[in-house]
């Protein structure tokens, strides 16, 4: 049986509350807000993975999201514009010149990312993402047999990775890890692109809303 007693820090509270209003705060060691922001993002990315997990295990659910992804991610809709046509501006420029992709599919990938990080100590190997209609005209040019028509690529509408560092091959522990963890964050390798599909294309995943 337990007796609730009466909470003094409560009182203790409202009283500093009080005295705040009439006189500045005494300084308390380590809790400058003004610091807070920058230093735990910093942190955020700079964590590493964490050895203790078991396969399978989620161990950094708590992980904020690093400036890059939070600068981004406004709520435009893709009806607005055309494929290949989106504005730099409305895109998330991910991390180390990767590339651009839309918000969604960056909060996506950046998941994934890191999931993969844990499993194989590097990051996903990226070697394209968003294509503008130039970009995919340029393309078409280069390579007519391999490169989708100009407007109709999902690099168009920055909802799409060409990925490398062993994902371009469908029997690498990379490739099958990722066809094993990516659907369930939005991330897939269509069927159209699957060993058996109708253009075999093992490097190239996109992201369908969930
Ligand atoms: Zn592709």
């Amino acid at each position: 049986m337990t007796v609730e007693l009466p909470i003094p820090e409560s009182q203790a509270q409202v009283n500093a509350g009080a005295n705040a209003n009439l006189e500045p705060p005494a300084s308390t060691p380590g809790s400058e807000p003004a610091k807070r922001q920058p230093t735990a993002a910093a942190a955020a990315i700079s964590r590493r993975p964490q050895p203790a997990s078991r396969s399978g295990s989620r161990t950094s659910d708590e992980e904020s999201a690093p400036d890059w992804l939070a600068e981004c991610t406004s709520n435009w809709e893709t009806q607005s514009y055309a494929n290949g046509q989106l504005p730099a501006a409305e895109l998330c420029q991910l991390p180390d010149g990767i590339g651009q992709l839309e918000p969604a599919a960056a909060a996506a990938w950046w998941e994934l990312d890191r999931r993969f990080r844990e499993r194989f100590d590097e990051p996903v190997c990226v070697t394209d993402s968003y294509r503008s209609l130039s970009q995919q005209q340029a393309l078409r040019a280069a390579k007519p047999g391999l490169a989708a028509v100009p407007g109709t690529s999902n690099h168009g509408w920055a909802t799409a990775l060409d990925l490398c560092g062993g994902i371009e091959s469908f029997d690498s522990a990379e490739h099958i890890w990722l066809t094993q963890n990516a659907p369930r964050l939005g991330w897939a390798n269509p069927s159209w692109a699957q060993r058996y599909g109708s253009k075999p294309e093992p490097w190239h995943w996109e992201f369908a809303q969930q």
